[in-house]
């Protein structure tokens, strides 16, 4: 397995056109994989597991930043916290509170995004548009912590107007907090959806498969 150079390349100019963060989701890939990516110049590597994304930091350059995509579980934020970038998928108060809580004792400020539920699948986390109005009116009482914007996941559906009205929704919902909230990045789109999470208005994408092939189990 090797890294798809040519298809790197072309998604490369293809965010950056666009001024869209291309973050590449290295989950069950190897540490060389990885390296080869890093050596092209890709620094925004992200991981679904706490566990490996811990294995595979400490044998690759420290100057990667490491994003955080997967369901968290609170009781290891304190893992990942010394020295993640950003966490995207912050989907419960209790994990905010527990973030802060961490953040605190190393003395830092943990960059998140709220993960909002916008498929019509069942099996996504994340807020609804109801709760996350709720987070976001509590988010003064967390000082070590600093929501950057939100996070979401389309169906994987080959439906291209269902795909599109969810990105729409949540980049409606996105410039409703924007102002105030100080929140910068949209995370939307992946391997199959990115140019439709793009024309709705995403400037953060995570993409695994079109640059590293496809992995060995479904996502
Ligand atoms: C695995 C994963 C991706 C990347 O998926 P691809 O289809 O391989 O690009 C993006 N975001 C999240 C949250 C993921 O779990």
């Amino acid at each position: 397995m090797a890294v798809n150079v040519q298809a790197y390349k072309e998604l490369l100019l293809y965010c950056e056109k666009r001024l869209v963060t291309l973050v590449a989701v290295s989950k069950t890939k190897s540490v060389e994989e990885i390296h080869e990516l890093y050596n092209l110049g890709h620094r925004d590597f992200a991981e679904n597991y706490v566990q490996e994304l811990l294995e595979k930091k400490d044998k690759l350059p420290q100057d990667i930043r490491w994003h955080f995509i997967g369901h968290l579980q609170s009781n290891k934020v304190k893992l990942i916290v010394p020295f993640v970038f950003l966490i995207h998928g912050v989907d419960s108060v209790k994990l905010l509170s527990e973030i802060n809580k961490q953040g605190n004792r190393a003395g830092k400020i943990i960059n998140c995004l709220l993960q909002v539920h916008i498929s019509t699948e069942e099996t996504k986390f994340g807020f609804d548009e109801n709760e996350v109005n709720d987070a976001v009116s509590k988010l003064s009482e967390f000082s070590h912590l600093r929501i950057k914007g939100l996070m979401g996941m389309a169906s994987f559906s080959n439906d291209e107007n269902l795909v599109r009205n969810e990105f729409s929704k949540l980049k409606k919902l996105f410039d409703r907090l924007k102002n105030g909230n100080d929140f910068q990045v949209l995370s939307m789109g992946m391997s199959g959806d990115y140019n439709i999470a793009i024309d709705e208005g995403s400037n953060l994408v995570r993409i695994g498969s079109l640059i590293f092939g496809e992995r060995n189990y479904p996502r």
